[in-house]
């Protein structure tokens, strides 16, 4: 079962990651917790590119394409072999964050950014993708009250342009219905928690 986790800055991605990870691992079952862009040592080393504050000059199409080319690798050494071992792997952030961030708020179009990464997800798709929805001027002050998160390239981006990933991501919601989930995630942690093993559970009963 390949789960993603999805949402703008703030959302609480990663510490409901981390709570599904436990449930899993308290029912007896392996859950595979990884992140994009990186997650193997390739992937990561494409993310300190990618996010370097000082890269100012980066090109929107070369970001798509590494996002794109840290995404196959990572499928491919990470994902791929623990989906075939019949293992749970929920991933904080895959495709949609290009579609969003790439393709509508840096204003590459989702369908050129979509063709890019077809190629390199080779037919791989989640079969849950569970959307964390903020608005961007609660998750932007989550952020910038976390001391523990240091800020990177794409944090530095404007309110407007948060603004539209947010509005990519509706777009996405409505292109595919039945494989994103929408939760509040203004709401508690523990009650974005409950809503979201709901969700598993009600879709992957064993
Ligand atoms: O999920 P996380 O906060 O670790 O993502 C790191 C940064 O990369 C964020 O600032 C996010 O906005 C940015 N990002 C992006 N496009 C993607 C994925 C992440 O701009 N496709
Ligand atoms: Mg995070």
């Amino acid at each position: 079962i390949f789960i993603t986790i999805e949402g703008g800055e703030g959302s609480g991605k990663t510490t409901l990651i981390e709570r599904i990870s436990h449930t899993m691992q308290q029912r007896g079952k392996t859950a595979v917790i990884t992140r994009e862009p990186g997650g193997i040592p390739i992937a990561e080393q494409i993310r300190a590119v990618i996010l370097d504050r000082s890269h100012t000059e980066m090109d929107a199409r070369t970001e798509a394409l590494l996002y794109a080319a840290a995404r196959r690798q990572h499928l491919v050494e990470k994902v791929m072999p623990a989906l075939e071992a019949g293992k749970i792997v929920i991933c904080d952030r895959f495709v949609d964050s290009s579609l969003a961030y790439q393709g509508h708020a840096r204003g590459l179009g989702m369908d050129e950014v979509w063709s890019i990464n077809q190629f390199a997800i080779n037919g791989l798709m989640p079969h849950l993708t569970i959307y964390m929805d903020i608005d961007p001027v609660v998750g932007l002050n989550r952020i910038s009250q976390s001391a523990e998160r240091e800020v990177n390239r794409l944090d530095l981006e404007s309110l407007a342009f948060h603004e539209k990933v947010r509005e990519g991501y509706r777009l996405l919601l409505e292109q595919y219905p039945d494989r994103i989930v929408k939760l509040q995630a203004e709401n508690a942690a523990e009650v974005v928690y409950q809503e979201a093993m709901a969700v598993i559970d009600a879709r992957f009963a064993s």
